[in-house]
């Protein structure tokens, strides 16, 4: 489709897995992408150019989403680049899996600085752009909803923060025409769980569906909250988790 013509998006951690799918899906229905990465710049340049090939205007920045200046950096980098931005999409994540005795203060500080700060300090930074029809979509877990299997205290913690995040900014936002919604994928297959993985038969097993997701059957959902049948949808947390929750 051409839902996304003329808009422009920013996506965090869109070098790889969810965030990857998703920038391409944006770019392929018609939309300017930006992405953020930390460590792939190969990999984002990858992505970019694959972008542009569509036709599409594309840009990779180099943003640690735990450093609060390269977060604002990003968007402001994305509308100098596009002249807009009404799309942003905080997928950037990280997790640490263990019990809770095991993490550490650092730990939490990382994981809570990547997994919330960075999109709350993301979403102040765009709004200051976005126009009637601007669109937040934000990556939460399955885990925010279902917390099924111990060791993932600090991971949760941080993902059902954003439940909070997208509510809050829905009831503040909706005035002004902008959505903010909260995407909770399942178990999907990506380089951070890998559907050939030591504990991922147990994940498969505990949705309905019995498999993992790809990161494009994500991206499709985002596009569609991004776009216009996304437009009476604000402050929704929306499972794509094959059945994890049920
Ligand atoms: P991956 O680990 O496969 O990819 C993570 C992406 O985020 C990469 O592009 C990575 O960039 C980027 N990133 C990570 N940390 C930072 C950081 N500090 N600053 C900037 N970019 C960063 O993860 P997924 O694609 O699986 O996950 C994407 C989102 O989906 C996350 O929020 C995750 O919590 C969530 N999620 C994933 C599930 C799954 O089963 N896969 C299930 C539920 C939620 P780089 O390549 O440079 O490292």
């Amino acid at each position: 489709t051409n839902d996304l013509y003329g808009k422009a998006a920013l996506v965090t951690g869109g070098s790889r897995g969810i965030g990857e799918a998703v920038a391409l899906r944006l770019a392929r229905d018609g939309a300017d992408v930006a992405l953020t990465y930390q460590h792939s710049r190969e990999r984002a340049e990858r992505v970019v150019e694959r972008i542009k090939a569509a036709g599409r205007r594309a840009r990779a920045i180099h943003a640690d989403s735990a450093d609060p200046a390269a977060v604002r950096a990003a968007v402001e980098t994305t509308v100098a680049e596009f002249g807009r931005l009404d799309i942003l999409v905080n997928n950037a994540g990280t997790g640490v899996m263990a019990p809770i005795g095991e993490i550490a203060a650092e730990d939490v500080d990382r994981v809570l600085h990547v997994n919330v700060r960075a999109p709350y300090l993301a979403c102040q930074t765009a709004v200051a752009h976005m126009g009637e029809g601007g669109r937040i979509v934000t990556i939460g877990s399955c885990m925010a909803e279902r917390v099924a299997f111990p060791g993932a205290s600090l991971y949760a913690t941080g993902k059902a923060a954003l439940t909070g995040l997208t509510k809050a900014l829905a009831r503040e936002l909706g005035p002004r025409g902008i959505t903010a919604n909260l995407v909770h994928p399942g178990p999907i297959d990506t380089e951070m769980n890998p559907a050939d993985g030591p504990n991922a038969e147990y994940q498969s097993g505990l949705t309905a569906l019995g498999r993992y997701g790809r990161p494009e059957e994500v991206a499709a959902t985002v596009a569609h909250l991004a776009g216009p049948g996304g437009r009476y949808v604000t402050g929704a947390s929306i499972a794509v988790d094959g059945g994890f929750t049920a």
